[in-house]
């Protein structure tokens, strides 16, 4: 008999892969873990059904989360990275010798544990010495950080529902600008804006960004196991600008090979569709 997993894109988009098996299923306090093994994209990791991370195409959200705002500001040295349980995201952070340490607060441990044991190749890293992994609320965590402590942080959360849901709000926006250092950078995903609910969300967050940074862009990528192939991330700054201000030279003098990123394309990630551009400025969008 086959077996399909199938998440619901919107209310009339269902997106389904074909299974060889089911290797892992488990609930915490926070939501239902699964791990699924499938032809087309290698063995995934789903939370509440939704596909969190594929080996296939996770090199892109990685990519696309770590780099960008590396090429931007070279010298980050302190890291702060909110959820990224499945580790791909501190794998990406640790490729750079220059950072000195990284705050990693994950509030679920199943997605760690479950991590380290389907995907070594992406939770290799969470052991590393300059990594200081906590099973935390970012929230809470956020909120007790004393001010100018991170030269960067990374939201790598879920969508805006269930426990990620405190991590799209304005209080915490504004204690995350509060920990930044004066020059720092804050990116996020930034949800998506081919359907509704991932519409609302995209649009809600960066108007709350662009109410406490004073740099905010928006830039996009293609990951093709996420809602419409589509995906967003969110770029806000005290200081740098993502494009006026780009390091390609002593980003590429990193000597980083990624399989996604480059400086080329970092420019064009930030060059937006114009139905996009006029989405995040007026709100407004008309497909049919
Ligand atoms: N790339 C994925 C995406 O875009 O959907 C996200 C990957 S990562 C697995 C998301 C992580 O955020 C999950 O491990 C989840 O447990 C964590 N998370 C959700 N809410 C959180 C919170 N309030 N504090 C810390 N981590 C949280």
């Amino acid at each position: 008999m086959e077996l399909w997993y199938t998440e619901k894109h919107s209310d009339s988009v269902n997106f389904s892969l074909k299974v060889k098996e089911h290797l892992f299923s488990g609930q915490s306090e926070f939501q239902k873990l699964d791990v699924l093994d499938t032809y087309e994209y290698g063995k995934l990791m789903t939370l509440d059904g939704l596909v969190m991370v594929t080996e296939k195409d996770e090199f892109v959200y990685h990519d696309m989360i770590v780099h960008t705002p590396m090429a931007v500001n070279p010298n980050i040295k302190n890291v702060l990275v909110i959820g990224g349980g499945d580790g791909g995201t501190v794998r990406e952070l640790m490729r750079y010798e220059t950072i000195e340490h990284v705050d990693m607060v994950e509030i679920d441990k199943l997605v760690c544990d479950a991590a380290k044991e389907y995907f070594p190749t992406i939770s290799c890293e969470l052991e590393n010495p300059r990594v200081t992994l906590l099973y935390e609320d970012g929230v809470k965590f956020v909120k007790e950080s004393p001010d100018n402590k991170y030269d960067l942080i990374i939201i790598d959360s879920t969508d805006p529902i269930g426990p990620g849901e405190g991590l799209f709000s304005t209080e915490f926006y504004t204690n995350c600008h509060r920990i930044l250092a004066e020059d720092g950078i804050l990116v996020n995903q930034n949800e998506s804006v081919f359907y509704e609910d991932t519409q609302e969300a995209a649009l809600k967050a960066n108007s709350k960004l662009k109410k406490i940074f004073p740099i905010v862009h928006v830039y996009q990528a293609n990951i093709p196991t996420y809602p419409s192939g589509y995906w967003l991330f969110g770029f806000a700054s005290k200081k740098y600008d993502p494009i006026k201000d780009l390091q390609a030279d002593k980003w590429n003098n990193f000597g980083l090979k990624t399989k996604y990123y480059n400086t080329d394309l970092h420019i064009g990630a930030f060059a937006l569709p114009s139905f996009v551009k006029e989405f995040f400025e007026n709100g407004t969008i008309q497909f049919l």
